[in-house]
């Protein structure tokens, strides 16, 4: 009686509390929130000024007393108040668009690599938000649910999840992680090799969004058909005026070479040390991608001939997590094993 009277208002909302970008999923619409981790802080009053997409284009634009921090990656997520007033942003700004969600339920997908204390701080924020219950579950798991993975199966399902701040590899059977690896290789290191190859190479200072377009426009991990080159504008290092610069594919392969290598090499790790029967069914299945990164050009192709596994490239990478939060609000009882429910928990690492 009580459940039919909450389930009237309630509409429970899953979130992939990404380290470049923030996606929230409501149940019944689907996703309805998709905005960059991005938070501006006023550091004199310690208090929340602008968050995601509001927050991005205050970027370099900002008087002395505004921070914008990136609270996954800047570590604030550990400022328990900065988090509970993204979350219930986020919860509020999804309650706009459905009138209906009071006290919802909340899945919430967390980086693998987060301290116990962030994964606390997240839990309690959700729930003074205004979150009924919270449920925790690691976002290589719900990106593998995102995706359809058959993982309640005794089968290796393997997971590559290639966000901005970190890679997160797993593999998973029997509804639990057999191996799993995390590693600051990720979007943003990409970003910042060329801004350093630009730097030593052409002499030239580029920002952080130029570096990311580039990553997009001319990145690739293989040589294509067809050379591509781009013209970029930045600082001369030298003068210190504007400049131009003409670059190409050749250049941008160069400066993110050594960090796909990294790459490669934790993924062979994994492989490695994967149990023989669990490893066959991945020879088999192939390692799933899943994420921003798995957007890159030929990283696909040069995976699978690296690590002589076939590679499938999951439909819409950005959303795999987000959709897997969803997946699991249809159906908590069924996904209870996977799910961090309460803070007893998490013990203090
Ligand atoms: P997170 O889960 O950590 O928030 P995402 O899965 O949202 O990360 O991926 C963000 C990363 O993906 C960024 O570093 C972004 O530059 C990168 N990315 C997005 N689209 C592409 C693309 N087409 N090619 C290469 N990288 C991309
Ligand atoms: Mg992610």
């Amino acid at each position: 009686m009580f459940k039919a009277f909450y389930r009237q208002f309630s509409n429970d909302i899953g979130i992939d509390l990404g380290t470049a970008n923030t996606l929230v999923y409501l149940r019944g619409r689907g996703i309805v929130l998709n905005e960059p981790s991005v938070v501006a802080l006023n550091v004199k009053t310690n208090r929340v000024v602008a968050v995601g997409t509001e927050a991005k284009n205050m970027m370099g634009r900002t008087p002395h007393h505004i921070k914008i921090v990136r609270p996954l990656v800047d570590g604030v997520i550990s400022d328990y108040e900065v988090t509970e007033e993204m979350l219930s942003y986020l919860i509020n700004k999804a309650n706009d668009v459905d009138k209906k969600i009071f006290r919802p339920r909340v899945v919430i997908g967390i980086p693998v690599g987060i301290t116990n204390v962030e994964t606390r701080a997240v839990y309690d924020a959700a729930k003074s938000a205004g979150a009924r219950e919270v449920y925790i579950v690691e976002e290589p798991t719900a990106a593998a649910i995102g995706v359809r993975m058959p993982i309640h199966e005794p089968i290796g399902n393997m997971i590559v999840d290639i966000g901005g701040g970190t890679t997160d590899i797993a593999v998973i059977s029997l509804s639990g992680v057999v191996r799993a690896k995390s590693l600051k290789v990720a979007g943003d290191k990409l970003n910042e090799d060329i801004i350093s190859y630009m730097r030593d190479e052409f002499k030239m200072l580029v920002g952080d969004k130029t570096a990311e377009d580039i990553k997009i426009k001319l990145g690739s991990a293989l040589p294509d058909d067809e050379g591509k080159e781009i013209s970029i504008k930045g600082r001369d290092l030298v003068t210190g005026l504007p400049r131009e610069a003409v670059i190409t594919d050749i250049d941008i392969r160069e400066s993110m070479y050594a960090s796909i290598a990294l790459l490669v090499d934790a993924i062979r790790e994994v492989l490695e040390t994967t149990p023989p029967e669990v490893l066959s069914d991945i020879m088999h299945k192939g390692i799933m991608l899943t994420g921003g990164g798995a957007l890159i050009r030929n990283l696909p192709r040069l995976l699978a001939m690296q690590l002589k596994v076939p590679i499938t490239v999951a439909d819409d990478p950005l959303t795999a997590v987000a959709r897997g939060t969803g997946i699991i609000l249809e159906d908590l009882d069924f996904y209870d094993s996977i799910l961090i429910k309460n803070t007893d928990d998490i013990s203090i690492r």
